[in-house]
């Protein structure tokens, strides 16, 4: 192998509840505005036909139970608790109803956004990544096995900030739902094991300031923790 000039990345490793092994992470995928009431309180219209993506890169994960810096260049840190799929196959072109035979699991997630920036790129009509795509800014817990849990379709979805609670929804309520995802995304990429798809809030997202901490939970799925810490100011 060819020596490199710098240390290559590492590659991360999300933990599995119950294994010893671990999935490594690949692509990190997220679905824009799934449910209805969050796309209200966006001051969106949602768009039933098909679901919208954005990413994020695998380098910016932080596990569940950090404590990650007010992130800089934001005035507007919000959280959005999230279910994530975590795929187990190679998924390409796969119809609905075979959608979840590459499916590895399911975890829960927290899609951190620097609101303002996303705002602003919105009204000027560009990318999302300031916004979104930055460092420790997708949070995801243990992965749970599909083998253990089955493929979720309701239950409740919840996030607290320092115990009181901001976001209540139910997973039923996505719009676009994870088979559907799964096929609609198959579409475009060529899905691979380690690939990981956020698939969008309810409504109740709001912001978090150093020192707050964040508690998520899906039920039948498991919980997720994050604090905020003081701003990197390096
Ligand atoms: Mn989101």
């Amino acid at each position: 192998m060819n020596q490199l000039l710098f240390s290559a990345p590492t590659v991360s490793a999300l933990p599995v509840r119950g294994r010893t092994e671990q999935v490594p992470l690949r692509r990190i995928f997220c679905v824009g505005r799934n449910y209805e009431a969050h796309g209200r309180e966006m001051g969106v219209v949602v768009d039933r036909e098909a679901p919208f993506y954005f990413t994020k890169a695998a380098e910016h994960y932080a596990p569940s139970g950090s404590t990650v810096p007010y992130p800089p260049g934001t005035g507007n840190y919000h959280y959005e608790m999230e279910l994530v799929v975590v795929i187990g196959a190679p998924v390409f072109r796969v119809p609905v109803e075979r959608a979840l035979d590459g499916v590895f699991g399911y975890a829960c997630g927290l899609d951190m956004t620097r609101r303002d920036l996303q705002q602003a790129a919105r009204e000027q009509r560009r990318p999302w990544d300031l916004g979104k795509d930055f460092e420790q800014s997708a949070i995801v817990a243990d992965i749970v096995p599909a083998t253990d849990i089955g493929h979720p379709r309701e239950g409740v979805i919840e996030l607290r900030v320092n115990g009181e609670t901001k976001q209540h929804s139910d997973i039923s309520l996505l719009i676009h739902s994870v088979p559907e995802i799964v096929a609609h995304l198959s579409t475009f990429y060529h899905l691979q094991p380690g690939d990981i798809i956020f698939t969008g809030t309810p409504e109740g997202v709001g912001p978090v300031k150093p020192g707050d901490e964040i508690e998520g939970s899906i039920a039948g799925v498991g919980t997720i923790k994050l604090k905020i810490g003081t701003p990197d100011e390096g």
